[in-house]
């Protein structure tokens, strides 16, 4: 059996990173969460009280950074930071918008692409992010961009903050979310773009199963 790469781009809180968990259990891969790795980065820089553009100061601190995701025995992700995990943090909104601002330094980006590039040397990867399949892998066996209603994502992140115990105002998640599509969309270096060769899918009113199947049948398309 072959094992491929699947690419999942799109814009921010798009089903991308729980779709591409389920598909990878499916198909016993890996799943590769780049968000997580670009917001574990805007951590460190909010700790050491970096901001964007402070270039240089990014540049020097991204020399000496690690970030890694490790799995453990039940393949939970664990996104190690200096070898700290840092899981749980790194999900808060104001990292959000920190990794958001922090993604568009090349330094940056150079350092989690090659990471991510190193990750996939054998297949078996279902990686989602923002330029998978236009700069990490372009060559991906399958590609998918994946899109939603701005207000229901902001619905879907309440919901998934909720969870955690901490409340967040619609409107200002969806506002928030709107101006990371922005910064991600418009940047010089890797912009967040549909590859040609992506399938689109809009998952305002598709439930995760329906999700996980339309890329599993791609998958096993190519799989063989
Ligand atoms: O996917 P998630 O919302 O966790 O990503 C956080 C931020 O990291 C995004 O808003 C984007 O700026 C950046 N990112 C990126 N390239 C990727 C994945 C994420 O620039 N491949």
């Amino acid at each position: 059996m072959k094992n491929i790469i699947i690419a999942i781009d799109g814009p921010a809180a798009s089903g991308k990173s729980s779709t591409a968990k389920r598909v990878a259990q499916q198909l016993g891969y890996v799943h590769v969460d780049t968000g997580a790795m670009y917001r574990a980065i805007a951590l460190k820089a909010l700790r050491l009280g970096i901001t964007a553009d402070n270039v240089d100061a990014i540049d020097a601190m991204t020399r000496s950074t690690t970030v890694r995701l490790e799995y453990d025995q039940e393949k939970k992700l664990h996104v190690m930071l200096d070898d700290a995990d840092v899981s749980e943090e790194i999900r808060m909104p104001d990292v959000s918008n920190a990794a958001s601002a922090i993604s568009a330094v090349p330094a940056v980006r150079e350092l989690l692409v090659r990471e991510q590039r190193a990750m996939g040397t054998a297949g078996g990867l279902v990686l989602d992010g923002r330029d998978i399949g236009t700069v990490v892998f372009p060559n991906a066996d399958v590609k998918i961009f994946m899109v939603a209603d701005a207000y229901e994502r902001a619905v879907r992140r309440a919901k998934e903050l909720e969870d955690k115990g901490i409340h967040a105002d619609i409107y200002a998640l969806e506002r928030e979310i709107m101006e990371r599509d922005k910064n991600d969309s418009t940047r010089a270096h890797s912009p967040l773009k549909k590859a040609d060769d992506a399938f689109v899918i809009d998952t305002t009113r598709l439930t995760i199963e329906e999700q996980t199947a339309f890329i599993l049948s791609k998958a096993k398309e190519r799989i063989g």
